[in-house]
């Protein structure tokens, strides 16, 4: 890990504080107006609206498309849902695209490797270790996001609007700035207060991929890793199927039986999105033959 200034690290901690302390408070206006009666349907529809736009665009965007390759865009879809996807992407507050993508392939390369993994939860020591494994998982590895992760080249093609999101200083235009003045010329203050509280409870559910997806949960596939399946929180995210995620790393799918589809409503999205013959969105998505997923789960890889 490289060292940092005390600038640096000041710099780093205040990011984090107002990113955590600040959603927290627009969670606390939000949950404060419901019990004041203050709030109507356009406040909740704003939420869900918000919150379910940056799941999908997390997990398909950031993280099935950019960081994995796991399936592409037709020209249409490249002009249509990539533009919708990238806009949530900025919505999330989760750094750019670039940064998000040089964290999360660094995860990869050295998962629960404590001294490696910008997030692995699995601290050597203790329960008092372990508590602090999963905070660190949680949040604390964002202080020294800059120093574990540098943004990482991605083979993807990049237009001017994946530059926008690529960078931090304009993706904050184009993202939170941006949604939270569409919410406040919507419905006022206390539309940018929900918006964000939208914010606060994707980022925990992301952050929680890294702490509770690396500590709680089966593990249906062998892998050299700590990756778990966490069957309590994948209604939240399919992401929380992350033990199937490490074993298939560039599968746009995250189940591997038909029943669980379901919980992965994102794939269906795409496949949805590739069988709309001429107008198709999506091409060459990539998944594992039955009979891949079959050995896999009998062989330590
Ligand atoms: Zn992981
Ligand atoms: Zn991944």
């Amino acid at each position: 890990m490289e060292k940092q200034t005390f600038l640096e690290m000041a710099w780093s901690y205040t990011r984090v504080l107002v990113l955590v302390l600040g959603t927290l408070s627009a969670a606390a206006i939000a949950a404060w107006s419901a019990v004041q009666g203050m709030v109507g349907w356009q406040h909740v529809t704003l939420f869900m609206v918000a919150a379910l736009w940056i799941r999908v665009s997390i997990t398909l965007y950031n993280h099935r498309y950019f960081t994995h390759g796991a399936y592409q865009f037709t020209p249409l879809g490249a002009y249509t849902l990539k533009p919708l996807l990238l806009f949530g992407s900025g919505m999330a507050v989760q750094g750019s695209t670039e940064m998000w993508r040089g964290a999360h392939l660094k995860h990869h390369q050295y998962v629960d490797d404590w001294s490696q993994d910008p997030h692995s939860p699995n601290a050597p020591g203790g329960l008092l270790s372990k508590m602090w494994g999963f905070l660190w998982a949680h949040i604390f590895w964002m202080v020294y996001l800059k120093s574990v992760s540098k943004p990482v080249p991605s083979s993807q093609p990049r237009g001017w609007l994946e530059k926008i999101y690529g960078y931090d200083l304009t993706y904050i235009l184009f993202g939170p700035i941006l949604a939270g003045s569409i919410a406040w010329l919507l419905i006022g203050w206390l539309g940018v207060a929900w918006y964000f509280a939208a914010v606060c409870v994707t980022l925990h559910v992301t952050w929680g991929v890294n702490s509770v997806g690396h500590m709680w949960g089966s593990r249906p596939f062998p892998t050299k890793d700590c990756s778990r399946d966490s069957w309590l929180f994948v209604l939240l995210s399919p992401e929380y199927f992350h033990n199937a995620h490490h074993a298939f790393g560039s599968s746009a799918r995250f189940v591997h039986k038909t029943w669980q589809l379901l919980f992965d409503p994102e794939y269906l999205l795409l496949v949805a999105c590739l069988r709309l013959g001429p107008l198709s969105l999506v091409r060459d998505i990539k998944v594992p033959s039955a009979e891949h997923v079959r050995r896999r789960r009998q062989t330590l890889v």
